[in-house]
């Protein structure tokens, strides 16, 4: 797999990671939208370890077991860490080099999605997070 690479909007932070993503999602939830100023969130987890940063990245803990981050020079949103996948960094895949590196592979938290939302993708639409949807049996990992 070919190294990911991104950056906030202006520039100042990049991340480089070798991967691989390890699982990508269309996230719906109230405090994404919120804290993106998005209608939704395109995410994809990568193991924490293998993710790079270089420049200003500044953390806040935006609730109990949450870690998000922003460049502190242009506030573009980077990052999601959580105590619960401690392994994990999510990262917003908007911030990507190459758009075309990133394919989601579900909704989630469509339970909350925005009422005027109209999406013709025919991607598994989960109503909470996907380890609900894997608890329920639902599967929502690309076909290997
Ligand atoms: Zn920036
Ligand atoms: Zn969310």
């Amino acid at each position: 797999m070919s190294e990911l690479k991104g950056r906030c909007y202006c520039g100042a932070v990049s991340w480089q990671a070798k991967g691989p993503i390890l699982w990508s999602a269309l996230c719906h939830c109230e405090d994404c939208r919120q804290a993106a100023s998005s209608d939704y969130v395109s995410w994809f987890g990568i193991e924490r370890s293998s993710v790079i940063w270089n420049g200003p990245r500044q953390m806040y803990q935006s609730s109990a077991k949450v870690l998000r981050s922003f460049c502190s020079d242009c506030g573009s949103p980077l990052s999601f860490e959580t105590e619960v996948f401690p392994e994990e960094t999510h990262i917003y895949a908007a911030t990507m080099e190459n758009p075309s590196a990133y394919q989601p592979e579900a909704h989630i938290f469509w339970s909350e999605r925005v009422p005027w939302l109209t999406l013709s993708d025919d991607l598994p639409k989960h109503p909470k997070g996907l380890q609900a949807a894997a608890e329920a049996g639902k599967p929502w990992l690309r076909s290997e």
